[in-house]
């Protein structure tokens, strides 16, 4: 048998999440361990299914748990339980939240700034990665299917080289100079009028109100492919991640943001290279078949 002691006066630590992190990373740690069951959804089902399956995840992923078992090297039930009991305590001294639930979570915060949302899926997606990794690991030390573990891995590896991808656009420099002289980094997005309505965009919102004619410009040139007028927005806007001076244009399909670095001021959008971002954001080859 354990003594007592020797469980309560070992820490537990546990991280710093927000309730809805925490469940979320939950529910899709258990979806990755049991491929073949039907998935739980983390807003509906019951609150003690989801608690239940938090203090195991704390138990199993988050804590020492399974390394101190396997240090214990007997199969002891009295200190498996007395472990479990105190991870479960620090569990609801750090939640206190886990008691009742804390479901609907609400509006997520801090959405509004498009690169810090992108910087907030790459952590979401490395925690994914860790996730799936972590299972694949555990199912291999046990024994379990070998098309179980290669579907794990191979969705690790599609989510590393997303992360790869998001990673070097992120971390990219803001401006700088070359032969032809000082440039600014700047974004172009493109929408598709079949699956978004076509109006002028300016980051506005995921609302995408538009704004008021007293906060934008017209520039005097004409979009060749969807012919409204060009449009800039009078403010700079906020994009996060440090671009927090951003001009943007906007016609109907596509919006062009460029940062604008202290000093500098930004030359006017000509009509050529207005051409040229449309030619430049023109659906590929592949697109077109697969929608036609
Ligand atoms: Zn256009």
């Amino acid at each position: 048998m354990f003594s007592a002691a020797e469980v309560m006066t070992t820490e537990i630590q546990l991280p710093d999440w927000p309730p809805r992190r925490l469940v979320t990373e939950t529910v899709l740690s258990w979806g990755f361990r049991h491929l073949d069951e039907e998935s739980i959804d983390c807003d509906s089902a019951p609150w003690p299914v989801i608690r239940g399956m938090i203090l195991a995840f704390l138990r199993h992923q988050l804590t020492d748990f399974d390394a101190r078992l396997r240090a214990r090297c007997e199969h002891d039930p009295g200190f498996r339980d007395g472990l479990a009991q105190q991870i479960e305590q620090a569990a609801y001294h750090k939640y206190p939240w886990l008691a009742a639930d804390p479901r609907p979570f609400g509006p997520k915060s801090g959405d509004s700034l498009f690169l810090d949302s992108m910087a907030k899926r790459l952590a979401d997606l490395r925690g994914i990665r860790d996730q799936l990794l972590s299972a694949a690991k555990h199912l291999r030390r046990t024994g379990g299917s070998r098309d179980h573990i290669a579907t794990l891995q191979s969705e690790a590896a599609d989510i590393a080289k997303q992360i790869d991808g998001m990673y070097a656009f992120l971390t990219k420099p803001k401006a700088g100079s070359n032969a032809d002289g000082e440039w600014a980094r700047s974004f172009m997005h493109r929408r598709d009028g079949q699956r978004r309505k076509w109006e002028y965009d300016f980051y506005s919102g995921e609302l995408g109100e538009p704004l008021p004619p007293n906060r934008i410009e017209y520039v005097g040139i004409q979009c060749p492919r969807c012919h409204a007028p060009v449009v800039r927005r009078k403010q700079f806007i906020d994009l996060g991640q440090g671009y927090n001076r951003v001009s943007v244009w906007s016609c109907h399909c596509l919006t062009y943001a460029a940062h604008q670095a202290y000093g500098w001021r930004l030359a006017p959008v000509t009509f050529e290279e207005l051409e040229e971002m449309v030619q430049h954001t023109e659906p590929s080859e592949r697109e077109n078949r697969a929608r036609s």
